[in-house]
């Protein structure tokens, strides 16, 4: 085994490009040392820029369950393939999630698998303080738990937010037995990264997304934001916690496409709506969060008009390649103003995040 000066030295040399696994040695330094980071400028202006859609697990809590991590580079002992990732795509922080697997678990394990994932979380993010802020995992098929577990992963283990599902095992987060966990989320005044799953999704639609294309992922994880978004609107829970703060993976999925829709279906049929709201539909868009993953410029900008840029933030998907490009996508979309590129590249995350400029 090579001490670590030689280590970083070979990595810089004639091995650079290599990806060294299993060496045990310090992450950052060799990353460093094989790319080039890019860093972020907006007319003349350093950015800090921080990707809020970026997956990780934690191969001991899977292990509770019976799981194996897959594919490996979500590892976190992989940190320094994922930094070399971000350095080349001019990102500077990361905000680590996990999508959940656990919302089967009963209280005892469901307590100790997300005690075990949170400590590993917070340890990844120590080991690259600069890099890498995580949100809590919580178990929120058992809401009370869940609340205290987000508590206890903001104060004892410095984690940003939660990260939670589009739905738990059927039931929507718009349920009023999921209010403990809103409350809390409100009270502590942090982020909840919505992420969808696939498995979400009923199992008859399910079935419509089978065969070639991928649909289940393709617009069926879409499908389960766009659902879950509107029964926290339509049910009336943004009402019920208006300090909530909630960012919705993938643009949110097709809500803001056509949230027109979501208006007009009051007004034209207006028994269809049972629960009153203190605003329209559509304006709850303007207090949600969404990340960036929408692709073409053209859709970033509809996004914009939709929500507003004060409500977007970056987002990558790492280590699932559907996009390199987060950066140059903000940077390239016409129409924005300077200081609505740097919120969207990393400003307003970092506000949300607890990230300093
Ligand atoms: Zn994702």
């Amino acid at each position: 085994m090579n001490t670590r000066r030689e280590f970083i030295e070979e990595s810089a040399g004639a091995m650079a490009g290599i990806a060294f696994v299993g060496c045990g040695l310090a992450d950052a330094a060799s990353a460093q040392a094989q790319t080039r980071r890019r860093e972020v400028v907006v007319n003349g202006r350093r950015v800090k820029t921080v990707d809020v859609h970026a997956h990780c697990s934690v191969p001991e809590a899977m292990a509770l369950m019976n799981l194996k991590v897959a594919p490996e580079t979500l590892l976190m002992s992989k940190a320094s393939d994922r930094i070399r990732a971000m350095d080349g795509q001019g990102i500077d922080v990361a905000a680590l999630s996990i999508n959940p697997y656990w919302y089967k678990a009963d209280r005892d394990v469901a307590r100790q698998l997300i005690r075990v994932q949170n400590e590993k979380l917070a340890e990844a993010c120590a080991a690259n303080p600069d890099r890498f802020v995580a949100f809590a995992s919580v178990a929120l098929q058992h809401p009370d738990l869940a609340a205290e577990q987000l508590e206890e992963g903001v104060k004892k283990y410095g984690l940003r937010g939660a990260g939670v599902g589009g739905s738990v095992n059927g039931e929507e987060l718009a349920d009023p037995k999921f209010y403990p966990f809103w409350a809390k989320a409100e009270q502590l005044g942090v982020l909840v990264f919505m992420h969808p799953q696939a498995a979400g999704a009923p199992a008859d639609l399910q079935n419509r997304l089978k065969g070639s294309g991928g649909l289940g992922n393709v617009i069926g994880n879409p499908l389960e934001t766009t659902i879950a978004l509107s029964h926290l609107i339509f049910e009336g829970t943004l009402d019920q916690f208006p300090g909530l703060k909630i960012c919705a993976a993938h643009g949110g999925g097709y809500l803001p496409s056509y949230a027109g829709r979501s208006d007009a279906g009051c007004v034209t049929f207006p028994d269809w709506c049972t629960k009153p709201l203190k605003k329209k539909p559509t304006e709850y868009l303007r207090q949600l969060y969404f990340d960036s993953l929408v692709f073409t410029p053209e859709a970033l900008r509809h996004l914009v008009a939709e929500t507003g840029s004060s409500q977007i933030v970056m987002g990558t998907d790492y280590p699932f390649p559907w996009t390199k490009t987060s950066v140059d996508h903000i940077l390239g979309t016409p129409g924005l103003t300077d200081d609505e590129r740097m919120a969207m590249l990393g400003a307003t995350a970092a506000k949300l995040l607890g990230i300093k400029p």
